[in-house]
């Protein structure tokens, strides 16, 4: 089941410059940096009210976010939602005619379950299915 927005992620070039921004100018409660290097990310969370906001800045030039800012700029990238359980809402989703980028899902940003859904098929909103297992942390 789709509990609630988990997130919002949003495409930067430049994460210490937005992150000046949004804790400073914005006053949002920082969270901290991550680095995931199997996407060639490095992120900055906030926390706004239990919703979270992702600065995702590419530190490769191939992937999937890279090319979203080159090709559109920086800006809003995906929703997130939390899910009890990625792998059954994914199977959910896919038997209701819904495509997924990811077949099953993957490990992401604070030990979390997700899988993104084509937006194709999501009426061009890329969208992504977020599950904490416990003990990670509640994004
Ligand atoms: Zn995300």
């Amino acid at each position: 089941m789709i509990r609630r927005i988990d997130h919002v992620g949003i495409a930067v070039r430049d994460l210490e410059k937005q992150t000046a921004f949004y804790r400073d100018v914005l006053g949002l409660e920082f969270e901290g940096f991550e680095d995931l290097p199997d996407r060639g990310l490095r992120i900055g969370v906030f926390n706004v009210g239990g919703v979270h906001i992702e600065l995702l800045q590419p530190t490769v030039q191939d992937n999937a976010v890279a090319k979203f800012i080159e090709k559109s700029g920086e800006g809003i990238h995906h929703l997130a939602f939390t899910v009890d359980d990625t792998a059954a809402e994914l199977e959910r989703l896919t038997a209701a005619g819904v495509q997924a980028i990811d077949a099953k899902p993957r490990s992401g940003a604070g030990g979390a379950q997700v899988a993104f859904l084509n937006p194709k098929s999501t009426f061009r909103v890329l969208m992504e299915l977020c599950e904490h297992p416990e003990g990670t942390m509640p994004r």
